[in-house]
């Protein structure tokens, strides 16, 4: 495959031409856009330099407002939970934030046999967990790439009781067309890949050597991917590296490539903040440094800007901040995660991760926190596993309609976990949670919802619409 120019994904004239356009705040044009943006048909480039311009409380609220609206319109009250799974983390690059890098010493390196992966997986579906996201640094013991195709197939296998994996998504440095083929016979669910900074430049700067440091091979990897027939991708912003205006028009610009040159656009984004990691000065000290205000702003702007995209939220960031931030757009959440290989199975040192997590809560805790906030933790995988996916997703996705099966999957996945995982108190949250999504839906999804809620109740798992 011919490698695309950089000038045709991002259209850095026109982002520059956009950001010089920055004025004060314009009440008139912010209410305009924010009117648009209630259409669910998603906001251009000119119309996020609009929203970006917002300092005042009022029109704050109303951007905020606005994102609430498109998020319940689209996805309604649910939040769909995972946890990253970390296999390994050798590598051969030198990101000067992550503590990866191959010159850090400070970290013990190791990766999982099978067998230790099998644990790991058992762990987390004691817990309840039904969505895994596999992350591996940018280097493979012997067996090469094998190995990931080997960790999936043992995520997949392992299985105890009504426990099981049933989607994983990878984030896995970026692969050549032949690997995405064999990353798709797997059965993956999304994959996953962040740009960290799409400002050239500072991306030379922060990627020291390795393969990373090659931007259009990585700026170039989700053509690969959707090349080789994977229907679901993700992209994503480290935030902190670059100014986060230009990174969120160039994020748009991605996006829109995407959508010509495919037909469709990310399945999900993901917007991880630089966290403090071991051996890494950068990561305590970012260059642009993102406050909690402006951290909600880049959510609810890209919420409107892209309506039908899954936003994706770490345990990067604290307990706080993500309950602020399910109600702007965020429609997905990690939960009781660890970013060390071993960390769910065995003793938990820290030692070997991949930076500070803000939220160290188990997922019960946070399932018993999202369900009282009046959110419906979901653990539904049945879009993927109908094949519901790719351009089939979107088609639903854009008017609003994937709601009619996200409300009763969301629920029946959650009474799955109350009845099979969840403690005494998370389950009496959890129970009452249900009863108001039931009262919040629309009659014909609500009797499917009760249907799948009387057959779970029968003892029937891994039902869906
Ligand atoms: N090695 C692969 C790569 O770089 O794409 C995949 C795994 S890497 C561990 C996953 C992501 O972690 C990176 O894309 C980066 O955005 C994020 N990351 C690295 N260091 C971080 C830090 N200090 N704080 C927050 N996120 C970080
Ligand atoms: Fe390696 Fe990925 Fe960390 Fe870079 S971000 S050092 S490639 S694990």
């Amino acid at each position: 495959m011919l490698i695309p120019r950089r000038e045709s994904i991002i259209n850095d004239k026109y982002i520059h031409q956009v950001i010089s356009g920055l004025r004060e705040e314009d009440d008139f044009w912010v209410r305009e856009i924010l009117a648009k943006a209630r259409e669910l048909k998603g906001l251009n480039q000119s119309d996020m330099l609009g929203l970006m311009t917002i300092q005042s409380e009022p029109l704050l609220h109303e951007l905020f407002a606005a994102a609430r609206y498109v998020k319940d319109e689209i996805y309604g009250k649910r939040l769909v939970i995972f946890a990253p799974m970390y296999v390994s983390n050798l590598c051969h690059n030198e990101c000067t934030y992550c503590a990866f890098r191959a010159k850090n010493k400070s970290i013990q390196r190791r990766s999982l046999s099978q067998d230790e992966i099998a644990a790991e997986t058992l762990k987390l579906t004691e817990c309840g967990h039904k969505r895994v996201l596999l992350v591996a640094g940018e280097a493979y013991p012997k067996q090469g790439f094998q190995y990931i195709l080997d960790a999936i197939d043992t995520v997949y296998r392992s299985k105890s009781g009504n426990g099981e994996i049933r989607r994983i998504n990878v984030n896995v440095a970026p692969l050549t067309e032949n690997e995405f083929e064999q990353l798709k016979e797997r059965k993956i669910g999304t994959y996953q890949l962040f740009q960290e900074t799409y400002n050239r430049n500072i991306y030379g700067k922060v990627h020291l050597a390795g393969k990373k440091a090659d931007y259009q091979w990585r700026l170039s990897a989700i053509d690969r991917a959707l090349n080789a027939g994977l229907n679901d991708v993700g992209i994503g912003v480290l935030f902190g590296l670059g100014d986060w205006r230009y990174e969120l028009l160039a994020l748009k610009s991605h996006i829109e490539y995407l959508e010509r040159r495919f037909g469709i656009g990310p399945h999900t984004i993901s917007v991880p903040r630089l966290e403090p990691a071991d051996g890494s000065v950068i990561a305590s000290a970012p260059p642009f440094p993102i406050d909690d205000m402006t951290f909600q702003k880049i959510v609810a702007i890209l919420r409107l800007s892209v309506p039908y995209t899954g936003i994706i939220m770490s345990t990067r960031e604290t307990p706080h901040l993500r309950r602020e931030s399910f109600a702007l757009g965020v429609s997905q959440i990690s939960a009781g995660s660890r970013t060390n290989p071993g960390g769910y199975s065995e003793a938990d040192t820290g030692n070997g991760a991949q930076f500070s997590l803000g939220d160290h809560r188990s997922l019960d805790e946070v399932v018993k926190d999202v369900a009282s906030l009046g959110y419906v933790p979901s653990f539904c995988t049945g879009c993927y596993r109908l094949g519901r996916v790719g351009a089939d997703f979107m088609d639903m996705a854009r008017p609003g309609l994937i709601k009619r099966h996200c409300d009763p999957n969301g629920v029946s996945t959650f009474l799955e976990y109350l009845n099979d995982f969840a403690s005494p108190e998370t389950r009496e949250v959890g129970m009452k949670c249900i009863e108001q999504a039931l009262a919040g839906m629309d009659e014909t999804p609500k009797r499917v919802a009760e249907t799948l809620l009387r057959q779970v109740n029968e003892g029937k798992r891994d039902i869906y619409c």
